[in-house]
């Protein structure tokens, strides 16, 4: 039975003051537990085991004489054999006893599966529970469908191979590395069969995945993925924050765009397919003209969030676009958690984060903000759920 809103309510009354900021040890949890740490609030990783030294050693928090954080921003780690295994029962019970607020990134939503997170997982997660598995590009409603509803604009689908009749991308999962991507591009239905035969012959989709694959139109223009926080805690006007905006590094892609063309056509044919495996970030800002028109998408998204599942998006958000010859967004992908890249904002913040807070402001520290002031005004199971 998924957590009602009274349960939630009746457990996070008697959560401390300052409530324990958890997250799965990968993805964004540095920039989470470092934000955590800025403000002042107990920080906890969670993490499989083999995979913690980063968080347990050398981020680890070292206390100086009067028992400040000398150096590091993780305070304590718990390992599991598995992530999915921090879901059990008495992990749960562990973790409220602490009086923790996870902050969900994708690998809490990848590792521990949703039914999971939706029917039994009792921990007050920050944010918007209802919708992670609107990410799930093969769910019916996910979050194509509420872009369609909120008025934004994205790729084109094509329905189905015979209607490919521009430079199109078609996405799966990889055959074997489930998490990652399969993604290739093609211009033609030929181009679909010859290009798809191969792959499957290769070993790198899987032929059962390609018959529920989205295949939409390639938008060309460089990928800019802005980093929104969204507040319920003050008038609806005033909600909306633009915090930061990364860009990807993407292996191999990265590699194969940096070779001279002649060397990319001398390449093994297997070797010419990008991946899209996310190794890295940067951070951008975008022209100032642009950036009305995407702060006007994501007001959209957050309304139409709200319509759609209350109590829609709270906290941070991450739009992925890709900004066409016109500078026209088209929004590719959504984050209804903490973004993949804000660790380029970590610890030093982003000039917009910074510009609207008059101080370093990172997405881990904005959420920090957000739940110690919350907890402060008595107001946490508004932003838990
Ligand atoms: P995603 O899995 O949606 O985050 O996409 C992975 C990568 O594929 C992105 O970082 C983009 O480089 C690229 N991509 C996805 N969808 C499109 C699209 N419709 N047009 C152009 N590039 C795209």
């Amino acid at each position: 039975m998924p957590l009602t809103p009274a349960e939630l309510r009746s457990v996070v009354e008697h959560y401390p003051r300052r409530p324990t900021v958890a997250a799965v040890g990968s993805h964004s949890a540095l920039d989470i537990a470092d934000g955590a740490a800025t403000e002042g609030l107990p920080t906890l990783v969670l993490a499989q085991r083999g995979r913690e030294a980063t968080y347990a050693r050398y981020f680890r928090t070292i206390r100086g004489r009067a028992g400040e954080r000398a150096r590091g921003c993780v305070d304590e780690v718990w390992t599991y054999p598995a992530f999915a295994d921090l879901a059990a029962p008495a992990e749960q019970e562990r973790l409220r006893a602490r009086g923790a607020v996870l902050v969900p990134n994708r690998a809490f939503s990848s590792y521990v599966p949703l039914e999971v997170i939706e029917e039994r997982f009792r921990v007050p997660i920050f944010g918007s529970r209802a919708m992670l598995r609107i990410e799930e590009r093969t769910e019916r409603e996910n979050y194509y469908t509420l872009l369609e509803r909120a008025g934004v604009p994205s790729p084109r689908r094509l329905d189905g191979p015979e209607a490919i009749d521009r430079l199109a991308i078609v996405k799966l999962p990889h055959a074997s590395r489930r998490l990652e991507r399969g993604f290739f591009t093609v211009a033609s239905p030929k181009e679909f069969r010859e290009k798809s035969a191969q792959l499957i012959a290769q070993g790198t989709i899987l032929a059962s995945d390609l018959a529920t694959a989205r295949i939409e139109e390639y938008v060309l223009g460089p990928v800019f993925n802005f980093n929104f926080f969204f507040s319920p805690l003050v008038p609806r006007a005033d909600g909306l924050e633009l915090l930061g905006v990364d860009e990807r590094r993407e292996s191999d892609l990265d590699g194969l765009v940096r070779l001279p063309a002649e060397q990319q056509l001398a390449l093994p044919e297997a070797a010419r397919l990008p991946r899209y495996t996310v190794v890295g970030h940067g951070t951008l800002t975008v022209r100032e003209s642009i950036l009305e028109e995407v702060l006007a998408l994501a007001e959209r998204f957050v309304d139409a969030s709200r319509e759609r599942y209350p109590p829609g998006i709270v906290g941070p958000f991450c739009l992925q676009t890709c900004l066409d010859k016109d500078g026209r967004p088209t929004v590719f992908d959504v984050a209804v958690r903490i973004g993949g890249g804000t660790n380029v904002h970590l610890g030093v913040g982003h000039p917009y984060g910074n510009a609207l807070w008059r101080s370093p402001m990172s997405t881990g520290r904005r959420i920090a903000v957000e739940i110690a002031h919350a907890a402060h005004a008595g107001r946490l199971a508004e932003v838990v759920t």
